[in-house]
């Protein structure tokens, strides 16, 4: 059941955990148990280690991706993560966890709200797709053009035939990006009505999570059925080979963040990108290095 599974230790492979976490029609997003830990056996202190290694191999082949977008004759590619999600399912948590561990050169993270008037004044691909990374970057959405579907239905913001018309027009929109080098990954996060319970009460209970409460998140946890359909709706109708879906367990933070983490991992890892070869003759620069060494001692 467990592919590139319990063999290989504690820990699954990064090609092993994008497997398990990758979305099923079959199973579907409530086919998910949010407290679940897939591919990992370990204990949360191996969790927390596996983290600390993944963010110097996620940080590296970052490094790879920007050294090819410099070269001439580089790849050029780049990565879009998306993250969605209920109110409190931690997307905003990982986006920081990631970019503490890439840094804001290599990752830039952009939120999604409610659209701005001049947001709103727009095509609504248009300010995603001023986001989309450069060459040799990563972007991490908080949110995305998926909520031109899901608020716009769950919150009536246009009529059906509108939203409806989006699933397509995003379909075909990431297809662009990815034919054209532009990966796209894509994170549903599943938590539990407990688990969300909780942590929307420490936003009305404690003082430095006050911030965060929106009280039109109660709103739509009242109405937490009919957005697990909206959620499947998107899942079924947009998931591709070429812009994946995965779902991921979020009850316990420390493994949505793992997950994630090795979910990118994997998807930087499938580009192979090697380290570009120099562009230089290395005898020649290292003989004007001595040059300039010798210059110095002479004063
Ligand atoms: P938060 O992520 O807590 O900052 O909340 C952002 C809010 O903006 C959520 O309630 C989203 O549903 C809402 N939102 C994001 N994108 C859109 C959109 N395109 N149309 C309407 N509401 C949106
Ligand atoms: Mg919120």
């Amino acid at each position: 059941m467990t592919p590139g599974g319990d063999a290989r230790g504690p820990l699954t492979d990064p090609a092993g955990v994008a497997a398990l976490l990758r979305y099923e029609r079959a199973r579907g997003f409530a086919g998910v148990a949010p407290d679940a830990t897939p591919g990992f056996s370990g204990n949360k202190a191996d969790g927390v280690r596996s983290q600390d290694e993944d963010a110097d191999l996620i940080r590296s082949a970052q490094e790879r991706l920007h050294a090819h977008a410099l070269r001439p004759d580089g790849h050029r590619r780049a990565l879009i993560l998306v993250l969605q999600g209920r109110d409190a399912s931690g997307k905003g948590g990982i986006i920081r966890h990631l970019s503490g561990a890439v840094g804001p050169h290599g990752l830039q993270t952009w939120a999604f709200g409610v659209p701005t008037q001049e947001e709103a004044a727009h095509h609504f691909l248009w300010r995603i797709q001023r986001r989309v990374p450069a060459w040799g970057r990563i972007a991490a959405f908080d949110r995305s053009h998926y909520e031109d579907i899901l608020a716009v239905r769950m919150h009536g913001l246009a009529p059906r035939v509108v939203w409806e018309g989006r699933y397509d027009t995003i379909v075909d929109f990431e297809n662009g990006l990815t034919a054209g080098g532009v990966d796209v990954v894509k994170v549903m996060l599943t938590v539990s009505q407990e688990e969300q319970a909780g942590r929307l009460r420490e936003r009305i209970t404690r003082p430095e999570k006050a911030w965060k409460h929106a009280a039109s998140d109660l709103a739509d946890r009242r109405r937490w059925h009919e957005y697990t359909q909206a959620f499947e709706d998107v899942l079924v109708r947009t998931d591709a080979d070429a812009a994946p879906w995965y779902v991921v367990p979020s009850d316990r933070k420390w493994y949505a963040r793992w997950a994630v983490g090795r979910i990118l991992l994997h998807h930087l890892e499938a580009m192979r990108l090697e380290w570009p070869a120099a562009d230089f003759d290395p005898a020649t620069a290292l003989a004007g290095l001595d040059a300039t060494t010798a210059l110095i001692a002479e004063g």
